[in-house]
This record gives structure tokens, sequence and C-alpha cells, in this order.
């Protein structure tokens, strides 16, 4: 992981040791003296990070943290801030002021290091999602993949053996996050399997439990995999962090636990699995878009001609049957150039319908382009295929299809033709082939008919 870091503190000693410690990391470092420059460096570099001093003559880190969230071009900045003392007042003046974290000085490197890394990895999906975002836009595209949206609250679990840390972990969290209490970490696993939580909290408070037990096997499960884990655990146990963090706990807090640290940590880590969801539903939207037919919503030709085969080795594997059906719209020209392209656009859609209403689930439809559309069924034996095709035909002949543009309905045929795979080598292009051949013919023989191709 590499990130761009500015370091802001009025005290230069202070900014030497955050700053030696971070190269040592990889980190690129900047730094500021004061508000004024930091606010500078945010408006004219990209920084992924800033580091901030609350304690700062002119302007405090309140402020700064302030000015920074209210401008728009470095809203998204993750803030940090370091406070002096162990102050809780600062800590609620700093969520305030919109910061995402804290640190205490004197800062412990352990803290430094998961802090940074826990923020920069979100600001890496978010990065991303507001990349994505700004190419939907580009291309009109309905926006899924925004990012600026008011937080959701998160669903947390929470894993903690005593009773009197559940009430007051659960009170504190009270405002952000859903939370379902359970005491029993074995128990747990199968309660995060089960559910979809944004973030599992362990509080390794067990009297004859191993809570990074419970962790590494959150880690191994696939449907916790993804789950952030906040470990909650005593002062001075540097040793069981590093462990916790090398099986993959996100991140950490210490008791006795500060509602307002806990509340930030929280935010940042389901936040980032927000994130992360609609990253992946946006990726998701992106194949389904590249294998999809604007007009009427059936896969198109792309998606048609990859999944045939498969479809094709299945079959041939299995020793099972798969027929094909080609169906062409009859004298559709005529359509636009009668009631206009829109109309013409409107017929699809419906006859898309009608297709769709027509064939199994298991079937696939698809538009091959243009007025031609393909049914691919599994399963299906030439004389299946022919009862298919012939209620298709029917369902397009037997009620007219409505053109609002022009006040009236319209009479639609279409032509169709079948064909069955070859248990011997037979190939998609080949199988297609056959049809558009049996096709041709239904027009040739008059249209509005069923053929099918020899076997
Ligand atoms: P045939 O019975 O021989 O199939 O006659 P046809 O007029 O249907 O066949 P032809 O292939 O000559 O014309 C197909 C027409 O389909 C031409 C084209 O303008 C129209 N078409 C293709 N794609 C679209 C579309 O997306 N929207 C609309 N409105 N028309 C389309
Ligand atoms: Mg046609
Ligand atoms: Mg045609």
């Amino acid at each position: 992981m590499t990130a761009r870091i500015l370091v802001v503190d009025d005290v230069p000693a202070n900014v030497k040791l955050l700053e030696a410690r971070l190269v040592a990391e990889y980190f690129d470092v900047l730094t500021a003296p004061d508000g004024n420059a930091a606010l500078a460096t945010c408006e004219k570099t990209p920084v992924d990070l800033v580091l901030l001093d609350v304690m700062m003559p002119g302007m405090d880190g309140f402020e700064v943290c302030e000015r920074l969230k209210a401008n728009s071009r470095t809203a998204h900045i993750p803030v940090v801030m370091i406070t002096a003392l162990d102050q809780p007042s600062d800590r609620v003046r700093g969520l305030k002021a919109g910061a995402d974290d804290f640190l205490t000085k004197p800062v412990n490197d352990l803290q430094l290091m998961s802090r940074v890394k826990s923020l920069v990895r979100l600001k890496n999906v978010s990065d991303e999602l507001r990349l994505r975002a700004q190419t939907a836009q580009t291309i009109g595209l309905q926006e899924t993949a925004r990012v600026d949206r008011p937080d959701e609250p998160g669903s947390v679990l929470l894993v903690d053996g005593r009773a009197s840390s559940q009430e007051r972990l659960t009170r504190a969290l009270k405002p952000i996050a859903d939370v379902a209490v359970i005491s029993d970490p074995q128990a747990a696993l199968f309660e995060a399997a089960e559910s979809s939580f944004d973030l599992i909290i362990v509080n390794a408070n067990f009297d004859d439990y191993d809570p990074l037990r419970l962790c590494s096997q959150l880690r191994s499960l696939e449907r916790t995999r993804f789950i952030p884990i906040l470990l909650v655990t005593e002062q001075g146990n540097d040793e069981r962090i590093v462990r916790a963090l090398e099986l993959g706990v996100t991140d950490y807090i210490m008791r006795p636990v500060d509602p307002n640290e806990l509340v930030a940590r929280c935010l940042t880590q389901i936040r980032r699995k927000h994130c992360n969801d609609r990253l992946r539903a946006s990726v998701q939207q992106t194949i389904e878009l590249a294998v999809t037919d604007d007009l009427t919503g059936l896969h198109n030709r792309r998606y048609l001609e990859n999944h045939l085969k498969l479809l094709i080795d299945r079959a041939t594997t299995r020793g099972r049957p798969l027929s094909i059906c080609i169906t062409d719209i009859d004298r559709f020209k005529r359509v636009n150039d009668t009631y206009g392209h829109d109309a013409g656009d409107d017929v699809l859609r419906e006859f898309a319908n009608r297709v769709r209403a027509t064939v199994r689930g298991a079937d696939l439809a698809c538009r091959f382009g243009g007025e031609e559309f393909v049914v691919v069924m599994p399963d299906t034996t030439p004389e299946m295929a022919a009862i298919v095709a012939e209620r298709l035909r029917l369902a397009v002949e037997s009620r007219g299809f409505d053109i609002p543009q022009a006040a009236t309905v319209l009479n639609v045929t279409a032509s169709l033709g079948i064909a069955t795979l070859r248990p011997d080598g037979d190939t998609a292009e080949a199988l297609l082939k056959r049809a558009d051949t049996a096709l041709y013919q239904a027009k040739n023989g008059g249209r509005n008919r069923v053929v099918a191709a020899a076997a």
C-alpha cells in the first residue's frame, strides 16, 4: 500500500518523527508547519491522508479540519487528529469538525500504522467509486456508483462475553449502527456467516476462549472473509495486536473504550464496507450492461455467442438434446417506414416481451440484432422446439401490437427457423447457420411460419 500523507504540526521535531516513521513504511510524506500551508497543499496536490496536530498557533487543528471538510475538493481526504492530551472533549470537537480518527501523543507506532492503513484502504475504494461515478456520468448512465450519499446505518455484530460492556458498547454505537449482540464466540461464527454484517466487533474479554481463534475463523470462511473486524483489547498487549493484524483483523481499539473513538473507528470500517459493496455492485452492473440489449433488456449477441458455446459443451458431455430458434419479424421495414422508428422500437420491445413470456426460465432469449431474436433451449428435442416455436408464432400473430403514436393497433407476424444440436462435434456457428437457413426457407415459403432444419 502506498499513499501520500500530509503531516501538519507546528513543532518541527514532531513532524520529523512522524515523517521518519511513515517513510520507513514507504509512504510518500509531505509536511506543513501550520494550517494555512496544510490547506494550500491539499488544494494543489492529491493527498491521501492528513495527520493533523490539534494545538497549533493561529489556526488550530479543528479549524483546519472544518475547512478541509467544507471544501468539496478536499472533503474526501481522511483526517486523523493528533491530540496532545487524552482529552475526551477534544475528540468530541474533532468529530464535530469532521475528523475521521484520532491519535494521542506520544503516538504509538502500531496505532499510527493501523490507523493510517485503515483510512488509506477506505480512501482507495472510495476514490475508485468516485472515478466510476464520473465515467457513468460521462457516458450518460444512471449513477449507481455514487459515493457522496449520506451514511446509511451499519449493521454490526458485537461478540462480547460480558453483559456490562455489551450494554456500554451498544449504547455508544446506537446513533450509527444496528447492533446484534452475541456472547458465545462459536455461535458468533455461524451468526456472521448466516447474516450480512458490515462490521464485527470482537471484545477480547472471554474467560476461557482465545478471541484470535474467532478472528482467524472469520477470515477463512468464504461468507465472512471480507467483513471488517475491530478488536477491543487491553492496553499494553502489543504482541497480541500485531498477531491480530497479521491474521487479518482490520483495526483495534484499547480499553477503556472511548465512545467517540469507537464511533469514529466503526464509521470508517462501515463506510469502507459500504463502498466495497457498491463497487462490487457497479462491477456487476458493468458486466450486465455489456451483455444486455439496451432496447429490450434481453441478452445481446455477444452474450449469446459466448454462452451458447458453454450450453453446447454441457449438452454434448451430458448427452442431452439442445435446440435453437431464430425468429425474424416479417416486413418490419414497413413498420418503420409507415409509423416511424420510435413505433418500430415499441414493436421490438413488445415482441421481446412476448418472447420472454413464451419461453421457459432455463431458455436463453437474446436479441441477435435488428428485428432478429434467438432462443436457445437446453434439454429440448426437435419436436418440443417445434411446439415452442409455434407457440411463439401464435403469441405474435394472435394479438395486435399497440402503436400509441399513431393511435393504432398493428398486426405483426414473424417467421421462425429451428435447428437441433447434432451429437457429432456440432458447433455454435454451424447450429446457428442451420437455423438461419430454415428461417430463410420460412420467409420464402410465405412468412408467418415455422420451418425446422433437416436433422
Ligand atoms: P422480412 O420479412 O424479409 O424480414 O422483411 P423486413 O422488412 O423485416 O426485413 P429487412 O431486413 O429488410 O428490414 C429490417 C428492418 O429492421 C430494417 C431496419 O431499419 C429495422 N431495424 C433494425 N433494427 C432496428 C431497431 O433497433 N429499431 C427499429 N425501429 N428498427 C430497426
Ligand atoms: Mg424482418
Ligand atoms: Mg431481418
